[in-house]
């Protein structure tokens, strides 16, 4: 028996392409699967739309832009909370789903469908509240009034890590700002993406408000709703790499971008910091999602007392998750995506190992199949190792010891990423003063994970542009026309 056959509910996915309101085939007859990591098992075959396709879910977008963003606050915000409860009451379902075709364990999976819900649950609350501003200019001579108006047409393209959340980060903001969107899911999890965009008709979403494209042209795709003066937002998240071009071509029409790319978080400990509670921060900052998250503790920077202990500390925990099919009762640690993200987490421990690091516990790929990973703990990492410099998006933890915190803060800014960093400090204030000395647009001080709804998540330099979440996640969709008034 396959995992398909006890979930029927994933047949009746849809798999074509949502633009204006209706499901459409794309122009091109080619179908991509959709694969299971742990088991290879095909579970749907999804359209492949054209650029013609593209620039139709733009017009159907362009379309509904007057009417949605003429459509009251109040009423974007109850769509927008009736969204965050759909997805709650079918949060189980939905992470099954996640499981089936990104192969996180069940648990990370629940988390995430929380995590994505409360985004709609948070939007529908800016929704009321995106106010502007009225001053009188220092001059006396007039009023300054700032309004605040949505930016337009949105391009929204996702990774595969979290392929409900990431989402619903740039839907919920755009929706509740007044923007209409096309959302571009990753190719390996679209399943996920579709599911939620259908809860979007259900939840009340006007068609055209929220069109959907799956396709295994991303550049020419993207490019070309990009390159339509139409489009005034695009926000991505994913690799820096793919960042960068996109940027590129964005430069030609003047697009506003909103980019949240990869990291290389570090996680320091410092010499007083309480043991206990390093070891639990560093599993959820290593391990939340197999390791697979742009916020993944990369490198840890152990004080030299205490790196012993923290590392077989660290080891032991590792050492001892359940790992398998991410459906299995138990399981901790699914398998990654796909062949390539695992061959690069092998290479980069050789790598390492190679270079004189010690494993304390994994650094073995199991034979069979599936793409599955064992939870690693390297130590003595020499501090030139590739694996201390790429993203590992795997479940290796390298551990680097130093002498002191200003040594500690070099090592951790070394990096042209800037997205979290980690420090563990018993003394609050040295905590305090070290943080605001990383170079990164979030910090977790004595705790593991910095995602939040209500908070601004997002990088400095090549970690991204902009900012989701909180607030500011709103801001990103919104333009401030700025009227100079007499009255
Ligand atoms: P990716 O290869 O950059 O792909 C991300 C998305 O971009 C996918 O939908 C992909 O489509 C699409 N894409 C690929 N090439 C494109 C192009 N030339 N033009 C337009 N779109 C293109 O990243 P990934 O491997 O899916 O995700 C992992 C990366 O995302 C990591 O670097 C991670 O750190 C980053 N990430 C960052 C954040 C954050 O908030 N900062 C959050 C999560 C992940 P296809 O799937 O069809 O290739």
């Amino acid at each position: 028996m396959t995992s398909l056959d006890s979930r029927p509910w994933v047949a009746k996915i849809p798999t074509d392409l949502y633009i204006g309101g209706d499901w459409r085939t794309a122009s091109r007859p080619d179908a991509i699967p959709v694969q299971d990591p742990a088991t290879e098992e095909v579970l749907a075959q999804v359209a492949d739309a054209s650029p013609e396709d593209g620039l139709a879910a733009v017009d159907a977008a362009s379309a509904a832009l007057p009417g949605w963003a003429a459509t009251s606050p109040r009423k974007r915000s109850e769509v927008l909370y009736r969204a965050f409860e759909l997805m709650t009451e079918r949060r189980e379902q939905l992470a099954e789903l996640i499981v089936l075709e990104n192969g996180k364990a069940l648990t990370d999976a629940r988390g995430e469908v929380a995590y994505a819900a409360e985004f709609f649950r948070w939007y529908a609350e800016e929704a009321v509240r995106a106010a502007g501003t009225v001053q009188t200019a220092p001059a006396g001579t007039n009023k300054i009034m700032v309004l605040r108006q949505p930016i337009g047409v949105a391009v929204l393209v996702t990774p595969w890590n979290f392929p409900a959340a990431m989402a619903t980060r740039k839907i919920g903001p755009a929706l509740a700002a007044g923007c209409t969107v096309v959302l571009k899911p990753a190719t390996e999890t679209p399943l996920t993406a579709l599911a939620i965009v259908a809860l979007l008709e259900e939840a009340g979403v006007p068609p055209g408000v929220v069109n959907c494209l799956t396709t295994r042209s991303a550049g020419a795709v993207v490019a070309a709703m990009v390159d339509d003066p139409r489009v005034r937002k695009l926000s991505f998240t994913g690799s820096t790499e793919v960042g960068r071009r996109l940027l590129a071509t964005a430069a030609e029409t003047v697009v506003s971008c909103s980019m949240e790319l990869g990291g290389n978080a570090p996680f320091l400990v410092l010499a007083d910091a309480d043991l206990d509670a390093a070891v639990a921060g560093a599993m959820v900052a290593k391990m939340r999602n197999g390791g697979s998250a742009c916020t993944a503790a990369n490198r840890f920077y152990v004080h030299a007392a205490v790196e012993k202990e923290f590392s077989a500390r660290l080891a032991e925990a590792m050492g001892a998750l359940v790992v398998g099919s991410g459906l299995d009762a138990g399981v901790q640690v699914g398998p990654l995506v796909n062949e390539s993200s695992r061959d690069k987490v092998e290479e980069l421990v050789s790598g390492a190992v190679d270079g004189g690091a010690g494993v304390l516990t994994g650094g073995k790929a199991p034979a069979g199949r599936g793409w599955f990973y064992p939870p690693t703990v390297l130590h003595e990492v020499a501090p030139d190792a590739a694996i201390l410099r790429e993203e590992i998006f795997g479940p290796v933890a390298p551990i680097v010891s130093f002498d002191s915190v200003d040594e500690a803060i070099a090592m951790a800014n070394d990096t042209e990423f800037g997205l979290v960093s980690y420090v563990y400090a018993g003394d609050l204030a040295e905590g305090l003063r070290v943080s605001e000395r990383l170079d990164s647009g979030m910090v977790g001080l004595n705790r593991g994970v910095v995602s939040d709804p209500a908070a601004p998540f997002g990088g400095t330099k090549q970690s991204g542009v902009g900012r989701e979440g909180g607030h500011e996640g709103m801001l990103e969709y919104l333009e401030s026309k700025y009227i100079a008034v007499d009255w």
